[in-house]
């Protein structure tokens, strides 16, 4: 009861637990951006062999969150247990795998820290447990998203349509949002906004601009954060699209007419419009 108190009660401490918290999360969550995409490629391929009758090759019959254990994918030796531990592991093995030092991606770490940062960040602004457990089951989902979108252009189901409720679910006494009705039309309005556009470019240029995981990513934004921070997230998701595919075309890395995801740049729209409120938008009306 004691700590509890002390949680509720004293900012540092809050802070710290939740930083150190989500840099456990954060490991995990490496785990399932890794592991979830192929996961649910096997589940689909399992339903394409019964629908069609035919014998479709999946790689790993038993594969999932837990089995097989972690491994280092060039020399398959098992990562001890102790490297696990968030960033101390990364920083004793120098980013380098124990056995045969083949490189670790130093994107681990960052996940590992960017997912104890946001953790934190909801400490330092809210200071209700039940608001702040909604915020952190929502950003931990979010986190995975952007990362599983960045990687396969995937937006799954698993992942969106949850997101979709704990956004509501927070927003019951309107605690994010303002009020339940927001919450409600941010919902609304953040899956019928991109479907339009998505249907307004496809039947002028016969391409598709976006997917249905984008509909159902701003869909849970919008519960979550309510319908009057809608803008200010797409506002912040175009300019770092924008600005991302700008990098890309002057390194070279991509050319006109490939896909670009948009999950990652609604996400990052989300944790920063959470933090910082209508911000961008209000620069926007005074330039
Ligand atoms: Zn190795």
């Amino acid at each position: 009861m004691e700590f509890i108190d002390l949680i509720k009660s004293t900012l540092i401490f809050r802070t710290i637990i939740l930083f150190v918290f989500g840099l456990c999360i954060g490991s995990f969550l490496n785990v399932v951006i890794y592991r979830l995409p192929i996961m649910l490629n096997n589940i689909w391929k399992k339903e394409c062999q019964e629908f069609l009758d035919e014998n479709i090759v999946i790689e790993a019959e038993k594969f999932n969150l837990s089995y097989p254990s972690s491994h280092c994918p060039s020399c398959k030796a098992k990562v001890p247990f102790w490297s696990n531990i968030p960033i101390v592991g990364f920083l004793i093995l120098c980013g380098k795998c124990y056995k045969c030092k083949a490189k670790i991606s130093v994107r681990y770490l960052f996940i590992e820290l960017l997912t104890g940062i946001v953790f934190a960040c909801v400490g330092y602004v809210h200071n209700d447990l039940l608001l702040i457990g909604f915020s952190l089951v929502f950003f931990s989902i979010l986190i995975a998203l952007i990362f599983i979108d960045f990687d396969t252009y995937l937006l799954p189901d698993e992942l969106t349509l949850p997101l979709v409720w704990i956004g509501l679910l927070t927003n019951l006494n309107g605690a994010i949002s303002g009020s339940l009705k927001l919450a409600v039309f941010g919902a609304v309005v953040g899956y019928m906004s991109l479907w339009s556009i998505y249907w307004i470019f496809k039947l002028i240029t016969g391409k598709e601009g976006m997917g249905y995981g984008d509909f159902k990513l701003l869909a849970a934004i919008g519960a979550f954060l309510g319908v009057t921070y809608l803008c200010n997230v797409l506002i912040v998701a175009s300019l770092l699209g924008i600005v991302y595919t700008v990098y890309l075309r002057v390194c070279g890395k991509s050319q006109r007419g490939d896909a670009i995801p948009f999950g990652p740049f609604l996400g990052a729209g989300a944790i920063m419009t959470f933090f910082c409120g209508n911000y961008f938008i209000n620069v926007f009306l005074l330039v």
